[in-house]
């Protein structure tokens, strides 16, 4: 079993239920262990966008980081179906943030997530699951503004 914590974000159509969607998927094909409170990040540089509504979820899987990205790609795919009839592109995004301890780079996959400590939107909900992963300093020295708006 490895334990792996990834990002979910949205800002189309239904982004709740496209989260709550999300981790449904991710729970059919790992154990979910926990799921961040939810947070509401500000759409910044442009005019009438949803705002983004981020989690981290965190699992145990007994793939390896390739089929689970695959999976993950699946599940993103599989909203972006629905997505497509009714409201356009990206309602689902989710990033492997950490897979273990692994290493991996290449442009399939990169783990640790090369952006991940820059984004206040991945921190924040990370260190609320697991706060021993996220160095002092760094969240607050993140950018972008994020409010904790209640759970999934
Ligand atoms: P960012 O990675 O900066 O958050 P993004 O999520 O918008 O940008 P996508 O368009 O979703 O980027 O990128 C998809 C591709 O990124 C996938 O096809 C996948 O192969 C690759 N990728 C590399 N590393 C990862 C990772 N850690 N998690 C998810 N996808 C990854
Ligand atoms: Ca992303
Ligand atoms: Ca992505």
């Amino acid at each position: 079993m490895t334990r792996v914590f990834c990002s979910l974000g949205s800002n189309m159509g239904d982004a709740r239920a496209n989260l709550t969607f999300g981790v449904t998927e991710l729970s059919t094909v790992a154990t979910v262990l926990a799921v961040s409170p939810l947070y509401e990040t500000a759409p910044w540089g442009g005019v009438d966008q949803d705002p983004f509504l981020n989690i981290v979820v965190e699992v145990d899987t007994d793939l390896d980081a390739l089929a689970f990205l695959e999976q993950c790609l699946a599940i993103e795919a599989a909203a972006h179906r629905v997505r497509e009839v009714r409201w356009g592109p990206r309602t689902l995004d989710i990033d492997i943030l950490l897979f273990g301890n692994e290493v991996h780079d290449s442009d399939t996959l990169t783990v640790p997530h090369p952006r991940m400590w820059e984004r206040t939107f991945v921190l924040a909900p990370l260190a609320d699951l697991a706060p021993e992963l996220v160095p002092i300093g760094l969240l607050e020295a993140a950018d972008g503004e994020v409010a904790k708006i209640g759970m999934l």
